[in-house]
């Protein structure tokens, strides 16, 4: 049984109240097979990626009354956790992609891939644009276009570069950096060939840094390799080179290893921001005993083909060092096919592509959008936030009794884990300070005023979900349900209870689930940093990171081909050639 307030706050959600400008139309009603007139038709359900929001979407997909086009430059799924693995040769790139092919041959549903890129999306007449380098001449581009009756945009993002002259031209990144098909198709350059390219790049240094005719400023140049981007993906790759440098290239290039130096450059106060405190300084201080050069407060102004320009935050002044490789990894930004379509349904002021909380393209019918390429819109969360207060304030008094406060933030906090997420983060500072006052006061009660004080820091402050492969994943499978679902609703008009409810409350909404984050550090040592606040750093959490990322990959292929590097690295230790 849920208390009277649960229930009221049940009710207030479920029955709209004025919570949510949705329609109440079914989020998935463009999915229904109009029987009636289209008798055997199957819905046209198109895919643009084969990321993790795009795979977990068809590897979940059960059911059979869909066409399914998945259009995408990648024949592959690639494990983009082990990318940084694959710079140094721990593991092969090989090991760590799966052909999409593989993934759906025994699926139920009619599925067809198209190795090709989406560039322009037609919301109005329900198309997609394609291109692919596929061609019988030699410098033709194959065009095409694609039906859909629903699409899923799964499209991941770019990297930021925030316009900074030079990062396109001369860094390496670990996510397209330029737009891939301009001028002209380049299909290569995508995660994995990045990767590979990057790893090149190191042994070249080190092949350039032994030769007798180099000078000593030279070797000193090609031999100091810049990170940019203290977050996680950043932070992983300097403490892989640190551990490719000194087990294994260490002893095969004596002469050079004596010129070698990593930076890892931070334009904010530290590195690992979104960690916990615990595991910012540890990480700071590992890489400090390490001889890892962590720069923070220094932002890169400019990249030349030989120096790289950072000003730094403290004096002003701008500094020029030389570099031989220089990696480039500080965020995400919004694909140029993305923005265009942005631009086409209303959403040109907005930073990133806009979802209601079914993962429904905002302003746009039968598209929905998942992973790095959207958000859900934050703004219409505060207000469900903040109408899910009033409608707890039964009395109207503008004050609420401890207990139905505590009530409240616990059902925020389960509705919207990205509250939750801030709260755990910042130790509940604001609703911590807010419960502690009211302890020590007789009426024991929250006014509502200071509550939306202490909700318009959370919502000043409150991130929209982190952009990574845990919400992808779990984004694609939500909406794989929901189609599936939607099926058995309709074969079952009589069928159980829950499936006789109409309208958008057949589907719960997105939700997430929080599993932790780890930051590997080198050295055989990560940190990992678990839901309810638990962290474990050292070896233990590597043997745990090994278990999980080992446990995740998608396929036993590919798991089986990543425990057998991971040994022939424990015993042979790492490949230093360049194929
Ligand atoms: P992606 O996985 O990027 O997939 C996008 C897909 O769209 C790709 O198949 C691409 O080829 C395709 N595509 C691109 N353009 C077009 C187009 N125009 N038309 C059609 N298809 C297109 N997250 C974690 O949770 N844990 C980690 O440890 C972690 N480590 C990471 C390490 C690295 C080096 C990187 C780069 C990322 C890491 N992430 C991690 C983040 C995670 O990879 C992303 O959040 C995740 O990939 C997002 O999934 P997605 O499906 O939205 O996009």
């Amino acid at each position: 049984e849920h208390p009277t307030f649960f229930k009221l706050l049940i009710v207030s959600t479920v029955s709209g109240g004025g919570l949510l400008t949705f329609s109440d139309a079914s989020p998935f009603q463009g999915l229904i097979t109009e029987s009636s007139q289209n008798e055997g038709k199957k819905k046209k359900v198109v895919v643009l990626g084969t990321g993790w929001a795009g795979t977990s979407f068809l590897k979940n997909l059960k059911s059979s009354s869909y066409d399914v086009q998945v259009v995408s430059p990648n024949n592959f799924f690639a494990f983009t956790p082990l990318l940084p693995s694959v710079t140094n040769g721990t593991v092969e790139a090989r090991s760590i992609v799966e052909p999409i092919r593989n993934i759906v041959k025994k699926k139920p549903y009619n599925v067809e891939f198209k190795e090709a890129e989406c560039y322009e999306i037609d919301p109005v007449n329900k198309k997609v644009y394609c291109r692919s380098n596929q061609s019988s001449t030699l410098d033709g581009i194959e065009e095409f276009t694609v039906d859909y009756d629903v699409l899923i945009l799964a499209m991941g993002a770019r990297v930021n570069t925030f316009n900074t002259p030079g990062v396109e031209e001369h860094a390496h990144f670990l996510k397209p950096g330029k737009e891939i098909l301009k001028p002209r198709l380049d299909l290569t350059l995508q995660e994995v060939g990045d990767a590979q390219r990057l790893r090149k790049s190191i042994i070249d240094c080190y092949e350039r840094a032994s030769l007798p005719s180099v000078s000593e400023e030279e070797k000193k140049r090609v031999m100091h390799f810049v990170v940019v981007g203290g977050g996680p993906t950043g932070v992983e790759y300097a403490a892989e080179l640190h551990d490719l440098a000194f087990d294994d290239m260490a002893k095969l290039y004596p002469s050079a290893k004596d010129y070698l130096k990593i930076t890892l450059l931070e334009a904010g106060d530290h590195i690992l921001n979104m960690f916990d405190k615990r595991i910012t300084t540890f990480a700071t201080e590992k890489f400090q005993r390490d001889g890892i050069d962590v720069k923070t407060g220094s932002m890169v102004v400019k990249v030349s083909d030989k120096d790289i320009s950072t000003k730094e935050r403290k004096t002003g002044e701008i500094v020029s060092v030389p570099y031989g490789v220089v990696l480039w990894s500080t965020g995400i930004a919004t694909r140029p096919v993305v923005r265009d379509f942005m631009n086409h349904i209303g959403q040109a002021k907005r930073r990133v592509l806009a979802t209601d909380e079914w993962l429904r393209v905002e302003g746009c019918e039968d598209v929905y959008a998942l992973g790095d390429c959207a958000t859900i819109n934050q703004r219409k969360v505060m207000e469900d936030i903040a109408a899910i207060f009033r409608k707890a304030d039964k009395t109207n008094t503008g004050a609420l009794d401890l207990k139905d406060f505590k009530e409240v933030v616990r059902h925020i906090c389960e509705r919207y884990p990205q509250v939750e997420l801030y709260l755990q983060k910042n130790k509940l500072k604001s609703f911590d300070a807010l419960l502690k006052n009211a302890q020590g006061d007789d009426k024991k009660q929250i006014d509502i005023e200071t509550f939306k004080k202490a909700l318009s820091e959370v919502d000043s402050q409150m991130k929209s979900l982190p952009p990574t492969a845990q919400v992808a994943a779990q984004q694609g499978e939500y909406l794989a349900k929901c189609f599936n679902r939607k099926e058995l609703c309709e074969k079952n008009p009589e069928g159980p209870l829950r499936f006789r409810a109409s309208g958008r409350h057949q589907f719960h909404p997105f939700r997430y689930r929080h599993f932790g984050q780890f930051a590997p550090l080198g050295g055989e040592q990560t940190a990992a940093q678990l839901p309810g606040d638990w962290v474990s750093i050292g070896h233990s959490a590597q043997w745990l990171w090994y278990s999980v990322y080992a446990s995740k990959l998608v396929s036993w292929r590919t798991r089986m081909l990543v425990i057998s590097d991971w040994s022939r690295k424990f015993i042979f230790g790492r490949d230093s050639s360049k194929i």
